[in-house]
């Protein structure tokens, strides 16, 4: 086989396994590893230390795997409808409002899933000569960037990768290779004069185009974040519990969502859940309730600290109770979110400014 016929063997390979899109990368320098190191220079990846630690071997592929001559990069499209409002789990709860969970996580692990395909990858590859390395979403490897350079699509003002017909609700994941592969070409950028993910933004995390604060962005304040959230950004988080979808569901070239072919991205129950539920949650339940989702990896602390969040921005006088059991709670991260909930909830409701009880001393 030449190194057209295995591309063409492995374009198909890979759709087999369920990947959606497929292209070439020559393994060189990424394009923006300038930028990258600029951005990191900035300490604009918030807590991310280990964007530091890796960031030489992320800007050249052979740190990573030796002989590389292409990179794989491989997009699975997740997209799934919102769950059916009338549902009947929602019907049951509807006296209390769920957070929102980005998309992204609305079903199972995508780590999970990708990974053993990407292994059946490296399978074929190496009866194929080649020696391989294959990530996804954690590896030391610049995968927004090789995508574009490979013209999976191009990287639009939001930073997030969009292709021209399935938008940004696509994981990706890549695969180093010593093969000589046909490289693609990139595409050209599609943004135009649209600012609509600038716009959208809650918190003006994307700083400029192409430009993003990740200490700004909710992504990263509600997931990567391990401590408490800044208290001046906790209004602007809204209900969000996992993440964040605006920039992205703002975005026009999302109007083409398709289905996901993998059911496994479905939306799970709890995307559903009345806020209050998750309250209730002790180690085991956090870990029962969220078996195999991305949510899991958080932790229960974690979690909780952003339903507080949430219950403050959005709750009423109904979830107090569970709020003053939260700000009880051991774990200090849990307990001073839950307090801040229960002023921002007594603050709506005036009692705040009631004359304090007065003790007779004065
Ligand atoms: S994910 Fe949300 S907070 Fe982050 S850049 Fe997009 S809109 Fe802004
Ligand atoms: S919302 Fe507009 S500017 Fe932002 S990524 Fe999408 S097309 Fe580009």
């Amino acid at each position: 086989m030449n190194a057209a016929e295995l591309k063409t063997a492995l374009l198909a390979e890979a759709h087999a396994l369920g990947f959606d899109v497929c292209r070439i990368a020559a393994a060189d320098k990424p394009p923006h590893a300038a930028e990258f190191h600029d951005w990191l220079g900035e300490e604009k990846h918030g807590d991310m230390a280990w964007l530091e630690r890796n960031a030489d071997r992320r800007t050249d592929p052979s740190l990573v795997l030796p002989g590389a001559r292409s990179i794989i990069v491989l997009g699975m499209n997740y997209w799934n409808r919102d769950p059916a409002p009338d549902s009947e789990f929602k019907i049951q709860n509807s006296k209390f409002s769920a957070g929102r969970v980005a998309r992204y996580a609305w079903g199972d692990d995508y780590h999970e899933i990708i990974e053993p395909k990407l292994w059946q990858l490296d399978a074929w590859l190496q009866e194929h000569g080649g020696a391989q390395r294959q990530y996804v979403d954690t590896g030391p490897i610049l995968e927004r960037d090789f995508a574009a350079l490979a013209g999976l699509g191009w990287q639009g003002k939001s930073t997030m990768l969009i292709h021209p017909k399935l938008g940004t609700w696509l994981f990706l994941a890549s695969i180093l290779t010593t093969l000589e592969l046909p490289a693609d070409e990139p595409m050209r950028d599609h943004c135009g004069k649209c600012t609509r993910c600038i716009t959208a933004c809650p918190t003006g995390a994307i700083t400029a185009p192409h430009e993003l604060d990740a200490r700004l962005c909710i992504s990263y304040l509600t997931i990567e974040n391990k401590g408490p959230i800044p208290e001046a950004l906790r209004p602007l988080i809204g209900d969000r519990i996992y993440g964040c979808d605006d920039c992205l569901d703002a975005c026009p070239w999302n109007r083409f969502a398709q289905q996901s072919r993998e059911t496994r991205f479905a939306a799970r129950d709890f995307v559903t859940m009345p806020l209050l539920d998750f309250l209730t949650l002790d180690d085991g339940a956090f870990r029962t309730l969220f078996r195999g989702s991305p949510i899991k990896r958080i932790k229960r602390a974690r979690f909780l600290r952003n339903v507080c969040v949430a219950l403050g921005n959005t709750g009423t006088a109904d979830a107090l109770p569970a709020l003053k059991t939260a700000a009880a709670d051991p774990d200090p991260l849990i307990a001073e979110h839950a307090q801040w909930a229960i002023q921002q909830i007594t603050l709506r409701n005036g009692e705040a400014t009631s004359p304090a009880p007065t003790t007779g001393a004065a």
